[in-house]
């Protein structure tokens, strides 16, 4: 079926009561839509009542872009948008197996114990196994570069790429979401003072405040050890400032132990100092796809790893990146 985004009318849409999650602009619920005549699944973000300028223009841009940007099978697409009422609907494709981060770290089974994640973390010596193959775990980060590609195609510059960002529909493809923070300009220069969340950023955009597809790359790798450690935290227990200093000094996340050097390689490669070094997403796409093809286990996911992760709906924990987000 061809998705196509239009102006939908209210009969369009049914909505369910079921949040699937909240947005700073709003709520997202559970729904369907008509679309050629088809009713389908959807995700329904809907801006809330009294919604400042702020967020209204955030709603609004996010809609541009998805306009702007196009139907790609690995990206979130916007099935139409709706306004009934003064209330301002987004119909979006629906993910239904939620965000990537909670799919990795639920996939977490200590061998020999019946309890998956959430659980007590592992005792020192347990074995971690997942419930997704190596190969599904290379072929959700080869889903995620080929959607970065198709934005970078398109100049759009994601500037939050994360496993929390990545939405998985019911057969796992991946598909990049969350475009709220995303710029269509090719490069970018921050010039207003916001939080970022700052484990995921590039260091030239911690530093210079400056943005390009080349930091995606860098997030993108960061989104790769979040893949192959199962949702672990990168740089976890260190602040900010602290982490800043290191990666000056040419610290880099080390390599999981479950990780195979040749993947390890991808990862330091997109976390080069010099954006020029790093590699694009067209490069990324076609290194992992001979890695899928090429049946050697790049993860070794019964192999214990020494990583913390954190838990996902702890008031107190960091684990979004945000919380204890660095101003620059
Ligand atoms: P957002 O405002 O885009 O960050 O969305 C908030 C939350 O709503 C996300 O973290 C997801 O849990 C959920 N969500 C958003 N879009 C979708 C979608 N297309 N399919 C399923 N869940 C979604």
């Amino acid at each position: 079926m061809a998705i196509t985004n239009r102006n939908l009318t209210w009969d369009d849409i049914s909505l369910t009561s079921k949040l699937l999650g909240a947005g700073h602009f709003g709520e997202v619920r559970k729904g369907t839509v008509i679309v050629d005549g088809e009713r389908i699944p959807s995700a329904i973000k809907i801006l809330k009542h009294g919604a400042d300028d702020a967020s209204t223009q955030d709603f609004q841009q996010e809609v541009d872009i998805m306009r702007h940007v196009g139907y790609h099978p690995n990206i979130i697409n916007l099935l139409g948008v709706c306004i009934y009422q003064g209330q301002q609907y987004m119909a979006l494709e629906m993910a239904a197996n939620g965000d990537l981060l909670n799919v990795l770290r639920n996939s977490r089974v200590q061998k020999g114990r019946e309890q998956a994640y959430p659980g007590n973390r592992s005792d020192s010596g347990a074995l971690t196994v997942s419930t997704l193959s190596p190969v599904q775990l290379l072929r959700i980060a080869c889903d995620v570069a080929t959607g970065m590609a198709h934005l970078s195609s398109k100049e759009v510059i994601h500037r939050d790429l994360a496993a929390r960002n990545v939405l998985l529909t019911d057969s796992l493809i991946a598909k990049v979401a969350d475009f709220g923070l995303s710029r269509g300009d090719g490069i970018y220069e921050q010039t207003s003072k916001r939080a970022i969340p700052f484990r995921s950023t590039a260091i030239e955009a911690l530093t210079l405040r400056i943005y390009t597809t080349q930091s995606d790359v860098w997030s993108f790798g960061i989104l790769l050890w979040e893949i192959v450690t199962l949702g672990g935290t990168p740089y976890s227990g260190m602040k900010s400032r602290l982490l800043l200093r290191r990666l000056r000094e040419g610290y880099r996340l080390p390599k999981p132990r479950n990780c195979e050097a040749d993947l390890y390689q991808v990862m330091l490669l997109c976390w080069r100092t010099c954006p020029e070094d790093r590699p694009t997403f067209t490069d990324l796409v076609k290194q992992l796809d001979s890695m899928i093809d090429d049946k050697h286990s790049y993860v070794d996911i019964d192999k214990d790893d020494d990583f913390e992760y954190e838990v996902v709906d702890s008031d107190d924990s960091d684990n979004d990146g945000i919380n204890d987000a660095f101003m620059v």
